[in-house]
């Protein structure tokens, strides 16, 4: 399936804007171009938020219930569109069908949830220090907001920002991944048929990131930035950010820790830690990227995690029976075999898997490696791959120790049949979100999000929709004459 030429969607209007090339989207299972799309240019960007501030005020004053209509709206398209659009995001991403069409219906999840808080963004009436005054908390929308998004959720990680940003009153533009750009463009056409008003939305693409996000990032009417991607990106944003005060949310890289005590349900430890490594083939910033096991119990899990992993069908992911489709791009199975190579060097035992498929496709097979140590560059960096590395532990305070050793903070996991432990876990653990015997967290009505280098500000639940929002203070005088 060819998907043809795409424009980007400019303040309300389809358009090649400035832009004087295209440039093309590559299906990673088979190395062919699937659509082109205009090259965005920073004077695109500009019309953008031009078109954004001019609305800003009358989308601010719009009702809650208006705003909530559209965006519950645009989730019910979504998911009757989850078929077509699941088709592209996995001609443009890699992941396989049934996950494409599960990340859709999890991005209008987020539609949904912001949806109804909407129309609950409460304000306060706090207790007066003069009988002649009244003091009262009401919320108004940031402004003007950006998005600038990675392409290993090409849809979730637009709605995540957008779903709260429109229910706030905010205007936003996007900046989705120039890989994954596609599940963006048809995300905008769904709020431009339900009823979003024009400029409230502009989502444009273009291969010079740094360029786009400079224009957003000097421009003193955007009031607020939400990021998700590498932590080196996001301080040069958050260094960007200081000379106009932007309020950021930064969701940053991860390096997440996956605890297996000797008293866990093994079964379920080991059907977690592959759903967790696996989800997107292990591109995602909270896949579990050092698997820490008890030393009792630490053999058995060995064998049992190769045994799922190696039975794990690599393919296109639009064929059936596919579970592991390929990965973003060459550098990424670079990275990846790097990293194998580093561990196996360094004295790790490669249990299963190990290899980059030949062309056509950037396909890696799911990989076990055991006795990993932490002289290995997998314990540090992010392998975005699906390489499970498996470490013993023998103690609680070790495993922790282990655990917490990192620069990022983003999400751990920990299996165990302990109740104790689960408390003292998620107070220890120096993570903003913590699977106790739970593989797969995220969920629109929790809050997602990190904490050291992990990330700032919190995304999806009620926290969500606080960083759209200005509290502002009214203290009424005059009560009494
Ligand atoms: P990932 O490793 O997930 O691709 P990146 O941080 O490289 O993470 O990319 C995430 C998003 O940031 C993408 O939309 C990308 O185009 C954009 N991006 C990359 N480099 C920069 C930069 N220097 N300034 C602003 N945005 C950037």
């Amino acid at each position: 399936m060819e998907l043809g030429t795409y424009q980007n969607y400019i303040g309300g209007e389809w358009t090649n804007g400035f832009a004087k090339e295209t440039f093309d989207v590559v299906n990673p299972a088979t190395e062919q171009v699937v659509a082109t799309v205009p090259n965005a240019t920073p004077e695109d960007m500009q019309a953008a938020i031009d078109k954004a501030a001019a609305v800003q005020d009358e989308w601010a004053d719009t009702l809650a219930g208006d705003r909530a209509r559209i965006l519950r709206e645009a989730a019910v398209k979504m998911r009757a569109e989850a078929d077509r659009l699941a088709r592209i995001m996995t001609m443009e991403e890699g992941k396989p069908l049934a996950e494409a069409r599960g990340e859709v219906n999890y991005a209008a999840s987020f539609l949904d949830w912001f949806a109804e808080e909407a129309t609950r963004v409460y304000g306060d009436t706090i207790p007066s220090s003069s009988p002649d005054k009244r003091l009262l908390v009401i919320k108004r929308p940031v402004g003007v907001t950006a998005a600038i998004t990675p392409w290993n959720f090409p849809a979730a990680m637009i709605t995540r920002k957008l779903g709260p940003a429109l229910a706030a009153g905010c205007t936003m533009i996007i900046k989705p991944s120039e890989l994954t750009p596609l599940s963006a463009l048809e995300l905008a056409r769904i709020l431009e048929e339900v009823g979003l008003p024009k400029g409230v939305l502009s989502v444009l693409v273009g291969t010079d990131a740094p360029a786009l996000a400079k224009v957003i990032m000097d421009d003193i009417r955007v009031r607020k930035v939400s990021f998700t991607g590498s932590t080196e990106v996001g301080k040069i944003l958050m260094r960007q950010a200081a000379d106009t005060v932007k309020r950021v949310s930064m969701e940053l890289g991860g390096h997440a820790p996956f605890l297996v005590f000797a008293d866990a349900d093994l079964e379920a430890a080991v059907a977690n830690a592959v759903s967790c490594k696996m989800r997107g083939m292990g591109e995602t910033c909270v896949s579990a990227n050092r698997i820490y096991v008890q030393r009792p119990i630490y053999e058995e899990f060995v064998q049992k995690l190769a045994e799922r992993m190696g039975s794990m069908r690599v393919g296109n992911g639009l064929e059936d029976g596919v579970i592991v489709g390929p990965l973003i791009e060459p550098a990424a199975i670079e990275k990846v075999k790097r990293h194998v190579a580093d561990a196996v060097a360094k004295g790790a035992r490669l249990v299963v898997g190990g290899e980059a498929k030949p062309a056509p496709g950037w396909f890696y097979t799911p990989t076990v490696l055991a006795d990993v140590n932490h002289s290995m560059l997998i314990t540090k960096e992010e392998t975005f791959g699906p390489v499970a590395a498996v470490l013993p532990f023998d103690t609680e305070e070790e495993a922790v120790r282990y655990a917490n050793d990192t620069p990022y903070g983003l999400a751990a996991y920990y299996f165990t049949r302990d109740v104790g432990r689960v408390f003292r876990l998620a107070e220890r653990l120096q993570y903003g979100i913590l699977g106790a015997n739970d593989g797969i967290p995220s969920t629109a009505q929790a809050p997602f999000g990190g904490v050291k280098e992990s990330g700032v500000g919190r995304e999806g639940s009620k926290y969500g929709i606080a960083e759209y929002l200005d509290i502002k203070y009214v203290s009424l005088g005059g009560i009494l004459s």
